[in-house]
């Protein structure tokens, strides 16, 4: 299904959404189930009708009986024969209502699930080609943007769905109610007319009054789940520092907060719901005083009936009022989550650039020239940056923690775009690349994170989807993964979570292989693994460097040794360059780096016990 993107992008991003820019918005989502809103709409009018018949029934009825009554010779024949009409024309009603409410609420409930589908969709879509400094910024944490994502959803279906099967039902019903008192007489109509915009004006103030304290409520029900979050995530310090008292004493007074703003939000709702009753119950009387009167003085056309008639009309009138506050708390929640949810949708701004650069070869020879870079949150990552990274060889960026080396890498593969400054890959500016046709010719090995749920098969197979099973176990084999996978009882397809750190790290690196690209980075492979499995998967490294570019960022002075140049980085800055030995003589940061990792490790130590034992 394709939803043209004609949607009012200004209303999602100037911050406040009215009822008119959510139903412009949604829209778009609506349209292609024209021949469902058609049912639905027809059904809607048909149950409408059905909603007047007892009071039509009712009206006859009472006129009919009361005439048979006052006629002089009372038979029998003719009560049954009134009696047998109301009943069958009462159950048929039923009947027909039953079989319209049916379909009425299936048609809705289809929409809403076609519509939430359509949504999900489009977001999903929409996210995916946003560029990475969308996910990276504050506002679109994952459990952030997850919540946007799903609360929006959730509420523009639901006010889909209730839009087909409350509002629109329960408003033509009351319209065609007043349309009919009306008709039968303008006074009545009238003073039924004059009595809805009092229930609407104290439904609004209900609603104004309320959300305050709903406001509250939801805030408080998040403070008690975080609460409860936060204490099963910190269980051990909370026992070994024995602070259990403390915590349920914090528990205990949001749960005593929440308990006043409930019973305050539920005093004001009883308080509202009863006032509108004794409301609707004023205008009942009104309408029964009123028809009363006319018929006491014979006005044309009012009969005893015609009371009942006025009486049941007017129930429906106000039917949806009492609805109306429920309705407009839902509206309500539907607009705060349509602005964000279409803030997602519409943030062009967000998609990813792409050039038109596409080489049939790419060797990797990229040169940074005078980069700075600033994250989106104001944090400067680096400083007038210049590297030569040559084609076909091993380049390490060394450095502390924090400076700046996955912020190269970023940059290298088109995750971020520098503030000033160039870099080209094979002499030509990355913005002119063709970004995916980049990314598939860059392989990322990440410290972790790569497996997704499913088997080993399918995670080696994400580097290649077109990989046949033999490929997969070259690969495997490649990455020195193979003979382990070969003893799983279910071999390669086991599930990839099962692997053990260091046999995931392979798994990614098979992944590489099959993906085959000329360039590749691998950002801190070992840095979660412990000794036996970084020297396992060292092997695994060395065989995929071979003939490609690699760069390497690695607080593993093995690897960094191994290294054909070195760039190291100091807070942003490039302070030394060139191979591992000269950087080294130059002393600086990098001897500083290299002698506390030789210290820390006890080298000379260690080296003493391997010669001794
Ligand atoms: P390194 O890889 O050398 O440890 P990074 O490149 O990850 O360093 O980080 C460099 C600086 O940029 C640090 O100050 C870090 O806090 C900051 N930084 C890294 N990633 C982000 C991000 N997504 N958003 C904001 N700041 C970031």
């Amino acid at each position: 299904m394709n939803i043209k993107n004609t949607t009012d992008t200004n209303a999602a991003t100037t911050g406040k959404m009215n009822i008119f820019d959510l139903l412009k918005n949604i829209w778009p989502y609506v349209t292609p189930y024209k021949w469902l809103i058609a049912a639905t709409v027809t059904l809607t009018f048909i149950g409408s009708l059905m909603a007047q018949v007892n009071a039509v029934v009712l009206d006859k009825a009472v006129d009919a009986i009361n005439a048979l009554i006052q006629t002089p010779g009372f038979s029998w024949d003719k009560a049954v024969q009134i009696l047998v009409t109301i009943s069958a024309i009462l159950l048929g009603k039923e009947l027909v209502s039953a079989f319209i409410t049916f379909f009425q609420r299936y048609f809705g409930e289809k929409m809403r699930i076609l519509v939430s589908r359509d949504l999900a969709v489009s977001i999903v879509g929409r996210i995916l080609s946003f560029r990475m400094a969308f996910f990276s910024s504050e506002e679109n944490e994952t459990g952030k943007l997850q919540s946007r994502i799903d609360r929006g959803i959730m509420s523009l279906s639901n006010t889909v769905n209730n839009f087909f099967i409350e509002i629109l039902p329960l408003f033509t019903s009351a319209i065609l109610a007043l349309a009919l008192m009306f008709m039968a007489n303008v006074y009545v109509g009238l003073v039924a007319l004059c009595i809805v915009p009092i229930y609407f004006y104290v439904t609004y103030i209900q609603a104004k009054r309320m959300k305050g304290g709903r406001r509250s409520i939801f805030g408080s029900h998040q403070a008690v789940s975080q609460g409860i979050l936060n204490i099963i995530e910190s269980i051990t310090v909370i026992k070994s520092f024995n602070r259990e008292e403390i915590e349920a004493k914090r528990q205990e007074l949001i749960q005593e907060q929440m308990t006043g703003q409930q019973l305050g939000v539920r005093k004001q709702s009883y308080f509202f719901n009863g006032l509108k009753t004794f409301l609707e119950q004023i205008g009942t009387v009104l309408i029964i005083i009123l028809t009363a009167y006319l018929v006491l003085i014979d006005y044309p056309g009012m009969t005893i009936g015609k009371i009942m008639y006025h009486v049941m009309l007017f129930s429906n009138v106000s039917a949806p009022i009492r609805q109306l506050h429920r309705i407009y708390d839902d509206m309500n929640d539907a607009l705060i989550y349509a602005e964000s949810f279409f803030g997602i949708l519409h943030a062009d701004h967000e998609v990813e650039d792409s050039g038109k650069h596409h080489p049939a070869v790419v060797k990797g020879d990229f040169v940074i020239k005078g980069v700075d870079f600033t994250y989106s949150n104001g944090t400067q990552a680096l400083f007038g940056v210049d590297m030569h990274i040559e084609p076909g060889k091993i380049t390490a960026l060394v450095g502390l923690s924090g400076a700046g080396k996955s912020t190269v890498v970023n940059l290298l593969d088109k995750f971020y775009h520098p503030d000033c400054g160039s870099i080209q890959l094979d002499g030509v500016d990355l913005r002119d690349w063709d970004t995916q046709w980049l990314r598939e010719n860059i392989g990322l090995v990440l410290q972790k994170n790569h497996i997704f749920s499913g088997s080993i098969e399918e995670n080696i197979k994400y580097g290649n989807p077109a990989a046949t099973h033999d490929d997969v176990v070259r690969a495997a084999k490649q990455a020195y993964l193979y003979d382990q996978v070969a003893q799983l009882p279910d071999g390669f397809e086991t599930s990839a979570l099962q692997l053990s750190g260091g046999q995931q790290q392979r798994v990614a690196i098979a992944r590489m292989f099959l993906k085959n690209p000329p360039i590749i980075f691998l950002d801190e492979p070992t840095a979660s693994l412990d000794a036996v499995a970084t020297e396992q998967i060292k092997a695994s490294i060395d065989a995929i460097k071979t003939g490609r570019t690699v760069i390497i960022i690695s607080h593993n002075i093995g690897q960094i040794i191994d290294a054909d140049k070195i760039f190291v980085l100091q807070k942003g800055h490039l302070e030394q360059s060139g191979t591992p030995d000269e950087v080294y003589r130059q002393g600086g940061i990098y001897k500083e780096i290299l002698d506390s990792s030789a210290r820390s490790m006890n080298v000379d130590k260690i080296a003493h016990t391997i010669e001794e034992v």
